[in-house]
């Protein structure tokens, strides 16, 4: 039943996609997916090796030089609408597709689905008002300023969020006139290869969409040390970015870094408690945790701290977990190594004496096989230990007390990490503090992730990373301005 959706879409032949063909990975190898729901196998992947990457970016070289690079703005906004139609078409299966590969319920997959339409419309509407300017300068020149494609672009994307991020880095890369080479995670990627098929019946031009899957360390780290790419987004842990951007260092190569965070969301007593209350859990829990900008930490200011932590907790013990297709509030997480990361944290977290307020329940009828983890919910957990520090990526959040205003923001900013803030309050002028001194690259007001739109750039501070995705900042991280001047007298 499960692989019937994979053969359907024509996803079970372990293939790559390079130059416009479908090909076995160099190598011949091929490596396992497995369904986080049941551990059972959902399909098989190529192998990609470095010799995979060296054709795919050649073909995209030649795709940039050739028929992609020739057309012009207009026509590629047009291809790329193409695709989002294609895509609006098949949100279900894509929905189903990414549920059974993730582990997420299919409600929060769905949206996903739908979150790549909206990047292929906004980007194939934003394709053609994409320009440069011209510069006042001295008497006799004429200067002006172009707005380039880098030519060929590399994209490393991780397992959480596989059509958002496709859509957010790769349609945006294509939009600006790039030619791309994408890596999906060896975790998740049934959906990234959806994609690829979807991008060829809509006749995208050969070789400006080429997908490598393969391990981090083979296809990835080859991906990123390449003399010939020009470009590389990463989307990621911060290890791994790390390594990436050094290895692109090497060949000059410019790196948007999207990492990790443990963004707070900070309750002030004036807040409208009911309006915050959906939003404290949903975004700490949503994809099982494993959300870059989860709202892991709740800090809350003392006089409604345990009406807060309370109704946080009755919530918590509501939560039913069990398989992406089962309709429940919270699946798996994505792997076997993962919920032992997670389970290693909430061993350290009962270790050292925290209070876990609440917990969610997982149903029964969750099968065996499958990498199922107990929400959790820390209540006065210190600023300063690790569950309030470390990026879990699990459905673990802790809650934490603060008196005033000046203690609020030096406790939302006392982590090495800057992705999401969230700020709940009436005050207006309390409102305007904050998103001024919070350290974060987003930060909400009287709500949190403004429902995704993905005409906001996103990206962090601090090592949640830098550069910006999403919006036009994106297009903008996309292409190198030239400048032209033309002395005419
Ligand atoms: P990861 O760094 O292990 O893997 C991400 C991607 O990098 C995968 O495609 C993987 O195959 C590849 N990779 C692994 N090793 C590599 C290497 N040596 N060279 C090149 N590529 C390599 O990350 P993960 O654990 O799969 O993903 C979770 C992390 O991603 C979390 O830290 C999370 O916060 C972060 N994340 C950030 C954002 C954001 O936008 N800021 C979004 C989603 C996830």
């Amino acid at each position: 039943m499960d692989s019937d959706i994979v053969g359907q879409l024509g996803l079970g032949r372990a293939e790559l996609f390079i130059g416009g063909r479908w090909v076995p990975a160099g190598g011949g190898e091929t490596l396992t997916l497995v369904n986080p729901s049941d551990g059972s196998e959902l399909a098989r992947i190529a192998r990609g090796t470095a010799a995979d990457i060296d054709r795919a970016v050649a073909a995209a070289r030649a795709a940039s030089e050739g028929t992609w690079g020739a057309l012009t703005a207009a026509e590629r906004g047009r291809i790329l609408l193409r695709i989002a139609r294609l895509v609006a078409d098949r949100v279900d299966d894509l929905a189903r597709l990414e549920a059974l590969d993730v582990g997420k319920p299919l409600a929060q997959a769905r949206a996903d689905a739908l979150a790549l339409v909206r990047y292929l419309e906004f980007y194939a509407g934003a394709a053609d008002k994409l320009h440069g300017e011209t510069i006042p300068y001295q008497r006799g020149y004429t200067v002006l300023t172009l707005r380039e494609p880098h030519g060929v672009t590399g994209h490393i994307i991780p397992w959480n969020y596989p059509m958002q991020i496709l859509g957010r880095s790769v349609v945006g890369a294509l939009a600006a006139g790039n030619a791309t080479v994408l890596k999906p995670a060896e975790e998740a990627c049934l959906t990234a290869l959806a994609f690829a098929r979807i991008a060829e019946e809509a006749e995208l031009p050969a070789g400006a969409l080429n997908l490598v899957t393969g391990l981090g360390e083979e296809a990835g780290a080859a991906l990123a040390a390449h003399p010939g790419i020009n470009h590389l987004s990463f989307t990621g842990s911060g290890a791994t970015g790390a390594l990436v951007q050094a290895a692109a260092a090497r060949n000059a190569v410019p790196v948007v870094l999207e990492l990790g965070g443990k963004s707070p969301q900070v309750v002030f007593a004036d807040a409208d408690l009911d309006a915050a209350l959906p939003f404290l859990v949903n975004a700490g829990i949503q994809n099982a945790g494993q959300t870059c900008s989860a709202a892991s930490r709740i800090l809350v200011q003392r006089p409604v701290y345990d009406a807060v932590l309370g109704r946080m907790a009755e919530r918590y013990r509501a939560l039913r977990v069990g398989p992406a297709l089962g309709g429940y509030d919270v699946g798996p997480v994505v792997s076997a190594r993962q919920r032992e990361i997670v389970a290693d944290y909430l061993e350290v977290g009962r270790g050292d004496g925290l209070t876990a307020a609440a917990t969610g329940t997982i149903v029964p009828q969750a099968p065996n096989g499958g990498f199922y983890v107990q929400p959790t919910l820390f209540a006065d957990v210190p600023p300063e230990h690790r569950l309030a520090q470390e990026e879990i990526f699990g459905p673990v959040q802790v809650v934490i007390p603060f008196s005033d205003e000046a203690e609020a923001i030096a406790i939302a900013n006392g982590t090495r990490y800057g992705l999401v803030a969230g700020v709940w309050t009436r005050d207006g002028g309390r409102q305007l503090r904050l998103a001024r001194a919070l350290k974060s690259g987003q930060v909400f007001v009287n709500n949190y992730g403004a429902g995704g739109g993905v005409e906001l750039p996103f990206g962090g501070v601090k090592a949640s990373g830098h550069g910006r995705e999403k919006g036009f900042d994106a297009l903008y991280a996309f292409t190198a301005v030239k400048t032209v001047a033309i002395l005419h007298g």
